[in-house]
């Protein structure tokens, strides 16, 4: 998954499940080691550590992102 599908995916689960746009940014970031994800305040870009895909799986993946996204609002 590139980090351009990330933030797509990122930008669908923020529809779908929050009913909310998240007009930001969603990249990995392989240098995140003790946590899953992180949402910058500053820009409100999030940061994904690839081990939630490549370790666990999609599902996983897709409840950190929801995590970050409630940091933003
Ligand atoms: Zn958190």
């Amino acid at each position: 998954m590139t980090d351009l599908e990330l933030t797509q995916l990122t930008r669908r689960l923020a529809k779908q499940f929050f009913n909310q746009t998240y007009p930001y940014e969603a990249r990995f970031n392989r240098r995140l080691r003790t946590t899953g994800g992180r949402y910058f305040l500053r820009d409100h870009h999030i940061e994904i550590n690839p081990l939630m895909l490549s370790e666990f799986d999609e599902e996983t993946l897709v409840g950190v992102i929801k995590h970050e996204l409630i940091h933003y609002w």
